[in-house]
């Protein structure tokens, strides 16, 4: 803190308190008496409100007396801090879309499945109707039967389309 003196007899922190005006001033303890009396900031004549600088200072005063160096690199751990939540959010986010997606998928194939097997299952119970429509006693009676029942089936396509 050097650069730390009196605004208006130029005193250092030597020996002597110094006090920090409501106006943003610093002035010796002489100085802040002889102000006093007048009611009035040397520099700005505006009303005086004085806080001594010392260790006790509220945290806002202090501010203005800590190394620049020391608020920049705190203003970077800050920084980074803010930036990793951020970053951890975003992360949060997508995880979030990627389950949901992942699910309706899932729920998507299921209900296909099921679609496909009711399809197969309404098929063999119209084979079986056909089948019982033809007669069917033996085992080459019923590879006929079906054989026949897929050309039907590939006619009845090829005529939809
Ligand atoms: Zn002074
Ligand atoms: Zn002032």
């Amino acid at each position: 803190m050097d650069w730390v003196h009196c605004n208006y007899c130029g005193t250092k922190p030597t020996q002597i308190k110094m006090f920090l005006t409501f106006c943003g001033h610093v002035f010796c303890q002489n100085c802040v008496a002889k102000a006093k009396s007048r009611q009035n900031c040397h520099v700005c004549q505006k009303p005086l409100k004085t806080a001594e600088i010392n260790k006790n200072m509220s945290p806002e005063c202090m501010d203005f007396f800590k190394d620049v160096r020391q608020i920049a690199t705190e203003a970077v751990a800050e920084l980074k801090h803010v930036v990793k939540f951020q970053q951890a959010q975003r992360e949060f986010f997508w995880k979030v879309k990627y389950s949901q997606a992942k699910r309706e998928t899932e729920m998507f194939n299921e209900a296909r499945n099921k679609h496909q097997k009711a399809l197969q299952e309404v098929e063999y119970v119209i084979f079986f109707c056909f089948l019982s429509t033809r007669n069917v006693r033996s085992a080459g009676h019923a590879t006929r039967a079906k054989n026949s029942w897929q050309r039907a089936k590939i006619c009845e396509a090829q005529s939809q389309r």
